[in-house]
């Protein structure tokens, strides 16, 4: 029988597409049996990394692990990244697009309580005191689970139709020599001032959190805005010192900053249009005077302001200044109002999100839900403002126990249930081989 051209180049696609197809089951499969067999290896590192936690920008012993393991891998490795970090470089054999993955590496100045046999001893310098250090945000499993999983894929090389870089990034909760001159160094954005999403430039971003709260092995995500920005609000109120018997002699920086503080109350209550998106003004320190009977000259305050719209956060910045100035000016007092941007929202990419649903289903096993907005603040943030971001939140607290009293990320009691670690390898590495195969055209 004669087959027409167009039934032939009709024949010849279903073949590529079921053979593609079969690519991403296989690679798919392939995924799953080396997350699993790596397992022990998985939390070897985790533990290690547990026991020997690193506050931001002196990861020195974790990038020299990472850095280490990634070149017994064969790929190309840069140090010194951001101060600390470490980027590789995986070229699959076949052309295709370019992701990056990124996990975070550094610790926080938190004394761990868990009773584990790789429970932190750990001490560090934070603004210059002495602290104990903990990996109490949960950053030792990211950098364990994204090791797997560049072994993984670097098995997969023959067949991998693109490029994935493995962004390894310290100083996610800050640096800890942070000096507020304006010189951010929080990792992942320096990362991005050093140009390391230039070259080579990735057409995606994921990254994953590990989660307290959230059944162990459950994915939680959400499109569009995920975490809020973080932004801190420093205030000066300077008045005039007198005594306190009388204070028509001075000018009183203390009843001025009382009503700063209500003041700031109706910035999100009364001015903000909340029926996008929320926001919150805290004040959280509050300093001035030395003796009962002086009115003293000036009062600081600091706290930070939360959002999750570039709009709305330049109109909280004007409201919140306008709000200060105008109330010490009102008591005869100036203030002085300074606002560091320190991090973006994370916004994940809506369609994005839509076409790696799949993946994370496949992933996590269909135990996905959606999240909610989380106030806290990521700075995986600053790579997804570069190119189309997905971040997600994996369960981390026992299925047995009551979700609502896990103590939470950053405390000192914050625990990882290790069984599901091995669902973020699987994560990390289907939303890497599933974009490839996906982006050539080939999808499930
Ligand atoms: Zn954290
Ligand atoms: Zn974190």
């Amino acid at each position: 029988m004669q087959l027409t051209r167009l039934t032939q180049a009709l024949l010849l696609s279903l073949v590529a597409g079921h053979a593609a197809a079969a690519t991403l089951d296989s690679s798919r499969e392939h995924i799953a049996a080396q997350a699993k067999a790596l397992e022990p290896e998985l939390l070897k590192t985790r533990r290690d990394l547990h026991a020997h936690p690193e506050l931001g920008n002196s990861e020195k012993r974790t990038s020299e692990l990472v850095a280490k393991q990634l070149k017994a891998l064969g790929l190309e490795v840069k140090t010194n990244v951001a101060r600390t970090g470490v980027v590789a470089v995986l070229k699959g054999a076949l052309p295709g697009p370019t992701v990056a993955l990124r996990a975070d590496m550094d610790a926080l100045p938190v004394k761990e309580v868990a009773d584990l046999p790789f429970a932190s001893q750990a001490k560090g310098t934070y603004l210059d005191k002495q602290v104990d250090v903990m990996h109490a945000c949960g950053h030792d499993a990211h950098t364990a689970i994204l090791l797997s999983t560049a072994k993984i894929l670097t098995g997969m090389r023959d067949t991998l139709p693109g490029t994935v870089v493995f962004y390894f990034q310290p100083a996610e909760e800050g640096p800890s020599d942070f000096i507020p001159d304006g010189k951010n160094t929080w990792g992942a954005k320096m990362m991005v001032e050093e140009g390391v999403m230039k070259s080579p430039k990735p057409d995606a971003v994921f990254g994953l959190h590990v989660w307290a709260g959230v059944p162990a092995g459950q994915i939680a995500y959400r499109p569009g805005a995920t975490l809020a920005s973080s932004d801190d609000l420093r205030i000066k109120i300077l008045g005039k010192q007198t005594h306190a018997g009388r204070p028509w002699d001075g000018i009183d920086p203390i009843t001025v900053g009382a009503q700063t503080i209500v003041g700031l109350q109706t910035v999100v209550s009364r001015r903000t249009d909340i029926s996008s998106y929320p926001s919150v003004v805290s004040i959280g320190t509050i300093n001035g005077g030395t003796r009962y009977n002086i009115i003293p000259e000036s009062v600081d305050m600091s706290g930070t302001i939360r959002s999750y719209d570039y709009g709305i956060r330049q109109k909280l910045h004007a409201d919140v200044r306008q709000t200060i100035e105008k109330i010490a000016e009102s008591g005869g007092a100036k203030a002085d109002v300074t606002i560091i941007e320190k991090y973006d929202p994370t916004i994940n990419n809506p369609a994005l999100t839509e076409k790696m649903l799949p993946t994370l289903k496949w992933a996590a096993k269909d135990d996905v839900v959606n999240a909610p907005l989380v106030g806290g603040a990521e700075d995986f943030s600053f790579f997804a403002k570069e190119v189309p971001g997905l971040f997600v939140f994996l369960g981390v607290t026992p299925r047995d126990q009551d979700m609502g009293k896990a103590a939470p990320n950053h405390n000192p009691g914050f625990f990882v249930d290790e069984s599901a670690l091995v669902v973020g390898v699987r994560t990390m590495a289907s939303l890497a081989t599933d974009y490839l195969y996906g982006s050539t055209g080939v999808s499930k």
